[in-house]
């Protein structure tokens, strides 16, 4: 049941001023429950509650957090037809795809379950003592990952579930053993209480300390800023745009401690189409490329914002397609007003640029809310000199840039902020001759796509959903997979320590039996 309240810690409580609704953006009415925004008394409880669960927190078993991961998942499913319809009242989106974003939810957060249950994620590393080294004695050194403490998670609006409350973020943080404060997303916060409620519950079941979780509602950047800056809160998580994550990334730098963010942002995903290709099935390509377009209403951070092929007239022939492929589907809804504002605002702004192209705009009547689908083009050199093309168009739109010839084609993409995807599309002969290409797109990017579409991200170890700033603040991490567990850890030392004195990852007799790097070679075997 929604009750409009923040979980502070296991309890429910509404002590601020502020309230606001969601909003269903398919009937252009407000939605019935009313969230009560968190106030700066409830904000420090649930830092200093958090604080305090994660002196007992990081050192539960691995075991443990594994039946706490499994329950919040059982408990997500419990919530069952309440959470769908929720769901879908705020965000407009249909039920199939609430399913299958809850099923991506509870299979991450059964992943992350799986893999501290068995242990050697803590890269445990051992270098025995050699006490009778000339000239000086070796000592005894053991390494493992230790986590951070009390992490902040900004969720998604375009993933209430996957990326949200108990998103991979989240997921990745209790796996670590660090307790999670989520600062709700206000599109969402129907849900987000749901979800909430559900890991809890699970806390509760599971036997976790009080202040493991917490949840707290915000319509508006001050609650996000309070949690950033308070000095409890050791590192921050965080899927929208690249000027929240920025803001958030800057503040966290200017605290006394900084603290990182890990925030994944926006991308326009470069597509470039090679000639053979072009010339063979730019029929095909233009009609897979208008359904990746569109999926979701453009609201994927994968969605392919830009692609790029040689001028002639497989490159004219596609566009057409392109246009008329697109202009066929039916447009769809946003997830809220202010995101078809942000999307019709910055579609505004491209297409008024000099020299844009506008192949289609889909000119019939559309529902309330719901995004007309745009294709523009441009000349390479149109693109290299007008960075405002750059920039991310969130929704159904994308551009097509005619270059000269392909060392155009390449300065276009070492010109490129960073990214989440970059997808190859060519022929077998021809993909291998253009090895410096490729090396330029893949120095540009967290993730290469052959002849493919980049949205869609698979939920596995081999993701990478990252890349260069933009895309990500900090390329040496994924924030989606199991190793998305390594932001939320420090690598750590013990030199000499008394083996009773040892966690068990790191113990002479591996009593958990995990995979550690001893004296150089892998092993399972105690010492
Ligand atoms: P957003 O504006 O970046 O906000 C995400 C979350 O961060 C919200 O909870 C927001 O709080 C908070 N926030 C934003 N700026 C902040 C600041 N300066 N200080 C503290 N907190 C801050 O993203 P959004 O609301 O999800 O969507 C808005 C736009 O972001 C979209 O139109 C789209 O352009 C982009 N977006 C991109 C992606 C992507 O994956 N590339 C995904 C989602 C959205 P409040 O809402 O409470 O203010």
């Amino acid at each position: 049941m929604i009750t409009g309240k923040n979980y502070i810690g296991h309890t429910l409580s509404a002590t601020g001023q502020k309230t606001y609704r969601t909003f269903n953006p398919l009937l252009n009415i407000d939605n019935e429950h009313v969230f009560t925004e968190a106030s700066e008394d409830e904000i420090n409880k649930a830092v200093a509650l958090a604080s305090e669960a994660f002196k007992t927190f990081r050192t539960v078993s691995g075991k443990r957090k594994a039946e706490f991961l499994n329950a919040i998942a059982d408990e997500i499913l419990a919530l069952d037809d309440e959470l769908i319809q929720v769901y879908c009242s705020e965000t407009g989106l249909p039920e199939g795809r609430a399913k299958g974003e809850r099923g991506r939810t509870v299979f991450q957060l059964r992943s992350f379950a799986e893999l501290v249950a068995e242990g050697s994620w803590v890269e445990a590393s051992i270098d025995t003592a050699v006490p009778d080294r000339t000239p000086a004695p070796k000592p005894d050194l053991r390494k493992m990952n230790i986590p951070l403490g009390p992490v902040v998670v900004f969720g998604a609006s375009n993933f209430p579930l996957a990326y949200s409350t108990a998103g991979g973020d989240t997921a990745a943080a209790l796996a670590a053993g660090c307790p999670v404060i989520v600062k709700s997303h206000p599109m969402h916060a129907g849900t987000g209480e749901l979800v909430a409620s559900a890991i809890i519950k699970a806390a509760e079941q599971t036997g976790m300390p009080n202040g493991v979780f917490s949840n707290l509602n915000s319509s508006g950047i001050e609650v996000g800023v309070q949690l950033v800056e308070h000095p409890d809160v050791k590192a921050v998580g965080f899927t929208g745009s690249i000027r929240g994550g920025r803001a958030l990334l800057d503040l966290a730098a200017r605290r006394e401690e900084p603290i990182p963010v890990f925030a994944e942002m926006g991308s326009i995903n470069p597509v470039v189409i090679l000639p053979e290709a072009l010339k063979t099935r730019g029929e095909a390509l233009a009609k897979t490329y208008a359904g990746s377009i569109t999926l979701g209403t453009g609201q994927f951070c994968t969605n392919p914002g830009l692609i790029l092929g040689i001028k002639g007239e497989a490159l004219q022939h596609f566009i057409q397609h392109l246009g008329k492929e697109i202009i066929q589907l039916e447009p769809s809804v946003m997830l809220h007003p202010n995101i078809i504002g942000a999307y019709e605002q910055n579609k505004q702004k491209a297409v008024s640029q000099s020299n844009v192209d506008v192949v289609v705009d889909y000119a019939d009547t559309v529902q309330t809310n719901f995004a007309r689908q745009v294709i523009t083009a441009v000349e390479g050199n149109t693109f290299l000199n007008n960075p405002t093309l750059h920039q991310e168009v969130f929704g159904p739109f994308s551009m097509v840039v005619q270059c000269e010839d392909i060392t155009q084609l390449e300065a276009v993409i070492a010109q490129l902020e960073g990214q989440l995807t970059g997808t190859l599309i060519a022929e077998a002969s021809e993909a291998n001759q253009y090895p410096s290409l490729i090396e330029t797109l893949q120095n540009r990017v967290g993730r290469l796509i052959y002849n493919g579409v980049p949205t869609g991200v698979e939920v596995c170890p081999s993701m990478v959903h990252g890349g260069p700033y933009p895309a990500s603040t900090d390329s040496r991490f994924t924030a989606v997979g199991i190793n998305s567990i390594k932001r939320w850890v420090r690598p750590f030392s013990y030199q000499d320590w008394p083996n009773d004195l040892l966690p068990d990852e790191l113990k002479n007799g591996n009593p958990l039996g995990i995979s550690r790097l001893i004296n150089g070679e892998y092993s399972t075997q105690n010492l």
